[in-house]
C-alpha cells in the first residue's frame, strides 16, 4: 500500500488526523496520527500505533454500516494509516449517542456513572474549540441556522440506526458501547454522509468480561484519566473487531 500523504497537498491538519487532496477534487485522503489530545487540547500526548488502529477500526465499522444501508464518506483504505474518502462539507455538530451514563453527562447532571439510559440520549454539541464544544438545543441549532429541522431529524435517525448496529456488533465482540460521537457532512449532491471516524478515540468501550471499573476501559478514557496501558486498550479493541469480522 502506498503512502499518498508523501506526495499529496495537505489541506488541513487536526488534532488526530490530516486531510490531503487528491487529483480528484471530490476525493480526499484522511491520515490518522498517533497524536492524542483531551480536554480541548489541554492534555497532549501520543498513543503508540493509534493511527493504525483507528484507521483499521474506522474502515471495518464503516464497511459494516455501509452493508446495513448507512451511507458514509469512506471509499477505501489505501495504507495502514490512510483512507480515501468522499469530500464533504462537515455539519458543525458533534452528534453524541449515550447508552450508559459516563463522561460529561455525569459531570453536568445528577446521573451516576454506569446508569443505563433507555431510550439512549442523542445530543448535539457545537464543533467549535474556541467555545469548548458547547451542548446545543434544537432551538439554538435553528437560531444558528446550522441545519434545518428536517436535516436535524435525519441526523437523529441516522445516529439511532448507527447506535443499534454498533451496539449489537460490539456486544458480539464482548464490548459494551457506552457512548460515542459522530460527525456528518454533505457531499456534492447534498446527500448526508457519515464522516470523520469511529474509533476508540471517539467511543467509550467497556470490556464486557471485566467488572473492575478501571480495567474494563478500552478507549481514550485510559489516556484522559491516566489509567495506563492506553495503547493496549486500543489494540484489544482492534483485535476483538478483527476476530469478529473473520468469524
Ligand atoms: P463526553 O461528552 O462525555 O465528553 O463525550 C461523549 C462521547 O463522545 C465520548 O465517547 C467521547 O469520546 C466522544 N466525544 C465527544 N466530543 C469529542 C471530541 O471532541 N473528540 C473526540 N475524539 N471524541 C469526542
Amino acid at each position: 500500500m502506498t503512502d499518498l500523504s508523501q506526495t499529496n497537498q495537505k489541506l488541513y491538519e487536526g488534532k488526530a488526523k490530516i486531510i490531503y487532496a487528491t487529483a480528484d477534487p471530490e476525493v480526499l485522503i484522511t491520515y490518522f496520527k498517533d497524536d492524542a489530545t483531551a480536554f480541548n487540547a489541554q492534555k497532549k500526548g501520543q498513543i503508540a500505533e493509534k493511527g493504525m488502529v483507528n484507521c483499521k477500526v474506522t474502515t471495518h465499522l464503516y464497511r459494516l454500516l455501509e452493508k446495513q444501508g448507512v451511507a458514509t464518506h469512506l471509499i477505501e483504505q489505501t495504507s495502514d494509516r490512510e483512507i480515501k474518502v468522499k469530500r464533504v462539507d462537515i455539519v458543525p455538530l458533534e452528534v453524541v449517542v449515550r447508552n450508559i451514563a459516563a463522561g460529561s453527562l455525569c459531570k453536568q447532571t445528577s446521573i451516576d456513572l454506569g446508569t443505563p439510559l433507555s431510550p439512549p440520549l442523542v445530543e448535539f454539541y457545537y464543533k467549535n474549540d474556541d467555545l469548548g464544544d458547547p451542548l446545543l438545543t434544537r432551538d439554538r441549532i435553528a437560531a444558528m441556522q446550522i441545519t434545518t429541522a428536517d436535516q436535524l431529524d435525519q441526523l437523529v435517525s441516522k445516529a439511532q440506526t448507527v447506535n443499534t448496529l454498533l451496539t449489537n456488533f460490539f456486544s458480539d465482540c464482548d464490548i459494551i458501547l457506552i457512548d460515542f460521537k459522530l460527525e456528518f457532512g454533505t457531499d456534492a449532491n447534498g446527500t448526508l454522509l457519515l464522516a470523520d471516524e469511529i474509533s476508540p478515540d471517539t467511543c467509550r468501550l467497556w470490556d464486557k468480561t471485566e467488572s473492575d471499573p478501571q480495567k474494563r476501559v478500552m478507549d481514550k478514557d485510559r489516556f484522559r484519566q491516566d489509567l495506563g496501558n492506553v495503547a493496549e486498550g486500543y489494540q484489544a479493541v482492534l483485535q476483538r473487531i478483527m476476530t469478529q469480522v473473520e468469524e
